[in-house]
């Protein structure tokens, strides 16, 4: 069985981004970066499916400029079996990115893809369904327990009335919730192997794939500064305040 994961860098979590002056983007100069934290849970995922006795292999992918290879070690370390990084400096929109998960896909005849429920940079929660859409295989979405058994998978997932459990085919795409797992720390002999593991680099082009952005980004703003809250003395008092407001 093969195993597709994604790992995009993103800007740490921990980060207070910050919106260029001039609204263009957000400022990542000597901002730290990492492997998007829902991807961390899709590549654990995938190890402890290996782990749990299945014959296995784990790829890593990355789509991005040359930089992401230092995340894709990190997922090297953590225990995937070898890399590919799909090198450009483009701007990537999900539409671009499942393309790319299609035909390495169909170029690995893999079997199982995950990825992350969204990413916390552009947070569109779309890739997965549209890998899903072009490769025409089932999707099991926001998953918090993944089971497989034989060819098919036993999915819990979180949906807004709480949890689903659907039962997919494999080949199959999967992105991952929160609560699915908690990641493995990463030890010093793990980043010391992870040097000598495969890391193949492809180009853009070499896919077929065509950066054609399908959305423009007109401009970058920081969230509203929030205005600071009021204590009123009683129920009298706060409708009135809600009144004089325009609320009420
Ligand atoms: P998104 O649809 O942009 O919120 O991303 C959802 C998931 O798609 C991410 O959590 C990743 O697993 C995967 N993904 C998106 N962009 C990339 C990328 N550039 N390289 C690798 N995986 C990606």
């Amino acid at each position: 069985m093969k195993i597709l994961v994604g790992i995009k860098r993103v800007v740490d979590f921990s980060v207070r981004v910050q919106v260029k002056k001039d609204g263009s983007g957000v400022n990542t100069d000597g901002v730290k970066l990492g492997i998007n934290p829902f991807d961390e849970i899709a590549l654990e995922e995938a190890l402890r499916i290996r782990e749990r006795g299945t014959q296995a292999e784990v790829v890593a992918v990355s789509i991005g400029p040359a930089e992401v290879q230092p995340q894709l070690r990190t997922a090297l370390a953590m225990g995937a079996d070898r890399a590919i990084l799909v090198e450009t400096g483009e701007v990537l929109q999900p539409l671009m990115v499942a393309r790319v998960f299609h035909e390495l896909v169909k170029r690995e005849n893999a079997d199982l893809v995950i990825l992350g429920k969204q990413a916390i940079d552009d947070d569109s929660n779309q890739t997965g369904q549209m890998l899903a859409a072009l490769w025409d295989r089932p999707q099991a979405t926001f998953a918090s327990k993944v089971e497989l058994k034989d060819k098919t998978l036993m999915v819990t997932r979180e949906v807004d009335a709480g949890l689903e459990t659907i039962e997919i085919d494999l080949p199959a795409v999967i992105t991952t919730d929160l609560r699915l797992n908690t990641p493995r720390f990463v030890k010093m002999p793990d980043i010391m192997k992870a040097r000598s593991k495969p890391l193949q680099v492809l180009k853009l082009e070499e896919l077929g794939v065509t950066a054609a952005p399908k959305l423009e980004v007109t401009s970058y703003a920081p969230p509203p500064q929030r205005v600071g809250g009021k204590k009123v003395e009683d129920v009298t008092a706060l409708v009135a305040t809600l009144r004089q407001r325009g609320i009420l």
